[in-house]
């Protein structure tokens, strides 16, 4: 029983592909060292064994390096039979989050709601799914005010975006749905699933990027055009 500290010799088989900040999309990662942690359960009485992987690790695409922490045990599992895998739950430093580049780089995004975007994205990386929920709907609250509705409720402010014509109906509808995933999470203790939850971080950015980013790149357009444009 007790722990054991074991430095990986051989990293080629570390490589895994998660998102890098930098290329803005997902690349193979090398692991340059790697230290392995497992401690060991007691022989006479068992129980779970578990494992941290510390890894150096570097983008093929960028050569960036950041920090991994890889972590397992063999009571965490999921699927059946042949299936069955141990469940792997990563850290990163600085963090790799797959926020939007276009987002990322936007001037005209209100800091409030870059922030509740960027921090919901952390929440479910995660796994926080919950207070993710509770994000998105916050998300969506600030949105709404930022736009100009002033009612009290989040119903009313999104029924306010629909008659200004800011979202439309589909989008109201979308919206109102992950509002009351944010609810049942606060008042019911129901937890959304991770894809979910990653739809509803996808569709605000489609509406982030729709409402904020498109009138940056027509101002941007309108800036850059040509005079010839405009002669007879
Ligand atoms: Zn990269």
């Amino acid at each position: 029983m007790g722990l054991k500290f074991q430095k990986v010799v051989d990293t080629a088989q570390l490589s895994k592909k998660v998102f890098c900040n930098r290329c803005g999309t997902g690349t193979i990662h090398n692991a340059l060292t790697a230290v392995r942690k497992e401690y060991v359960p007691d022989e006479e009485y068992g129980g779970p064994d578990f494992w941290t992987s510390y890894q150096i690790i570097q983008c093929n695409g960028c050569l960036d390096i950041s920090f991994m922490e890889d972590r397992a045990n063999s009571e965490h599992t999921e699927g059946f039979g042949d299936d069955e895998r141990l469940v792997h739950e990563f850290s990163f430093y600085p963090e790799h989050l797959s926020m939007n580049r276009k987002i990322q780089e936007a001037k005209t995004i209100p800091s409030i709601i870059f922030e509740l975007y960027r921090e919901t994205i952390i929440l479910v990386s995660k796994r926080m799914f919950r207070f993710a929920a509770l994000g998105l709907r916050l998300l969506i609250e600030e949105l709404a005010k930022d736009q100009g509705a002033s009612r009290y409720h989040l119903d009313s402010k999104l029924k306010e975006l629909l008659a200004a014509s800011i979202i439309s109906s589909d989008e109201k509808e979308v919206l109102e749905i992950l509002k009351v995933y944010g609810d049942d999470a606060a008042h019911k203790d129901e937890i959304q699933p991770e894809k979910i939850l990653k739809l509803g971080v996808d569709i605000m950015e489609s509406i982030i990027i729709r409402i904020y980013v498109f009138k940056e790149q027509h101002a941007e357009l309108l800036d850059a055009k040509s005079p010839i444009c405009d002669a007879p």
